[in-house]
């Protein structure tokens, strides 16, 4: 399979039928970037900026911060690259900031931390937005929204920041902002956040996780996380529709976008990417060119009319074997 693979590295992410889903790979440390543009993906639609700051015993500083965001911005472009603002708390903890929260998922983490801590914050933002000068190809996105103000009160601090930095001379860009949807609160308010922001990412990680009331880390409940649960399909088939609509993108950039079984219920619901492990993406592209977009269609219907998660599951299992 992976002769049959490899071919695929310079073919476009096509259904059958011509319908295009863009591919993208998520980062996090300093990755293997011609690995990923040898297989042919869009660019980065995740980088877990939080991830350098972890191995650190200190907030890195603007500078440093600088040199880490260009040097991947200038090794995707022209494609683009979202940066991710710091997502700590919750399953990701810095030693030298400590959270001592007791409900760490419910509590302090995301951009929650970021807008306590402006000082932080603005650092980030300026920056990534130094870092892009003179390229253009960077898109930020905001973690763990929940309220529309805190989407709200993040775009402004970027306007701000961008407002600092041409005070100093500096002709910066005007990067595309999103708003990632990985708490239920988000899908009930996509439509809000889709008309105050660029663009849309399905955290389908921590949505599943708050959606289903399930620690994914703790063994005891774990069998009971599913991202095929008919509560999870529903939850993103919405958040999609809205982008339609709203002609706002739309990506998933939880791990469901890594799994061949549920691409073509993602792409049959019209979600503009998928970002995922450099790992899955010849595997998901594959998929996507066994399909065409109305069998795919087809397949989602069935789904989303489904009640249990088995019924799902079986129902992919039997249409990825009718595809070899
Ligand atoms: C997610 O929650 O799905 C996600 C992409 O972010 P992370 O896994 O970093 O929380
Ligand atoms: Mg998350």
């Amino acid at each position: 399979i992976s002769e049959r693979l490899k071919e695929l590295q310079s073919l476009p992410a096509m259904t059958l039928d011509g319908v295009n889903i863009g591919l993208y790979v998520n980062t996090g440390l300093v990755a293997d970037v011609n690995s990923s543009l040898e297989i042919g993906c869009d660019g980065v639609g995740l980088h877990r900026t939080e991830l350098p700051f972890m191995i650190r015993d200190r907030f890195p500083g603007e500078e440093e911060q600088v040199r880490l965001y260009r040097e991947l911005l200038q090794a995707y472009a022209p494609r683009v690259v979202t940066l991710r603002t710091l997502d700590i708390g919750g399953d990701k903890m810095l030693s030298y900031f400590p959270i001592a929260d007791e409900y760490p998922l419910l509590g302090w983490r995301g951009i929650r931390v970021m807008l306590d801590h402006p000082e932080i914050f603005m650092t980030q933002l300026r920056a990534m937005l130094r870092a892009d000068l003179g390229l253009g190809n960077l898109q930020i996105m905001f973690p763990m929204i929940s309220r529309l103000e805190e989407a709200e009160e993040a775009v402004q601090l970027v306007q701000r920041a961008r407002k600092q930095l041409r005070e100093d001379g500096m002709t910066v860009n005007n990067p595309k902002l999103g708003a990632m949807i990985e708490v239920p609160a988000a899908v009930y308010q996509a439509e809000s956040l889709a008309n105050r922001l660029d663009f849309l990412s399905i955290g389908s990680n921590d949505l599943a996780q708050y959606l289903l009331a399930v620690d994914r880390n703790n063994p005891r409940v774990a069998a009971l996380y599913d991202e095929l649960h008919p509560a999870v399909l529903r939850a993103v088939n919405s958040v999609a529709e809205v982008g339609c609509q709203a002609n706002v993108p739309v990506c998933v950039c939880g791990e469901m976008a890594a799994n061949p079984g549920i691409a073509p219920l993602l792409l049959a619901m019209r979600v503009n990417a998928l970002s995922m492990s450099r790992a899955s993406l010849l595997r998901v592209k594959w998929v996507i060119r066994s399909f065409s977009f109305s069998e795919a269609k087809e397949l989602l219907g069935q789904a989303l009319s489904m009640e249990y998660p088995e019924e799902v599951r079986a129902l992919v299992r039997n249409a990825l074997e009718g595809k070899g």
